[in-house]
């Protein structure tokens, strides 16, 4: 498969293996000191094209889609309520609720059962939101992204890869606020 101008910026740090980010849509390449990024690209050519088509189409598709408009409060009560209702169906206790805004995740789950919602959520339709809230409660009960969790998930969100992926598109939409 070939890389039809593919740009990419790099970052070095001091890390042990390469990776990719595509926080913005632009492929960044965040190497290890003294990694050649030619090396990279070779060696990962195939899945970084696949990747980038990925993305290209998120970011296609993000420009069509309409961000919500509801107040901070209305977005809070909305958090609550998924809350409420995610802990009662899948029978687990979260402690408190905090809201930050975060250029990397849309939520976060601490091991002392805290809920950390990104504030840009905000602007996502409820069916995401209550998605996100979801996925992060159901961490609870596990911790990785593995058979075990995925099939909790699929109880109540049978189309998860699809909102998975409206997560993606509308991250570009919202990271222009960032
Ligand atoms: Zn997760």
């Amino acid at each position: 498969m070939v890389l039809p101008n593919i740009s990419y910026d790099v970052s070095y740090r001091n890390i042990k293996y390469p990776r990719l980010e595509f926080k913005t849509g632009k492929l960044l390449f965040i190497l290890p000191i003294g990694y050649e990024p030619n090396f990279f690209l070779e060696k990962h050519r195939k899945w970084i094209a696949q990747k980038s088509e990925f993305i290209r189409k998120c970011l296609k598709a993000s420009s069509g889609r309409k961000l919500v408009k509801r107040t901070d409060k209305q977005f809070r009560n909305l958090v609550y309520s998924f809350v409420n209702k995610t802990s009662e169906e899948i029978d687990v206790e979260l402690n408190r609720v905090f809201y930050k805004r975060m250029k990397t995740k849309w939520a976060s789950l601490s091991p002392k059962r805290n809920l950390t919602v990104n504030t840009l959520l905000r602007h996502l339709p409820n069916k995401l939101i209550e998605y996100v809230i979801f996925h992060e409660i159901a961490h609870i009960i596990e911790k990785k992204h593995n058979n075990k969790f995925w099939k909790i998930i699929i109880k109540k969100f049978k189309n998860y890869q699809r909102l998975e992926q409206d997560l993606f598109i509308y991250w570009f939409q919202v990271a222009k606020k960032l």
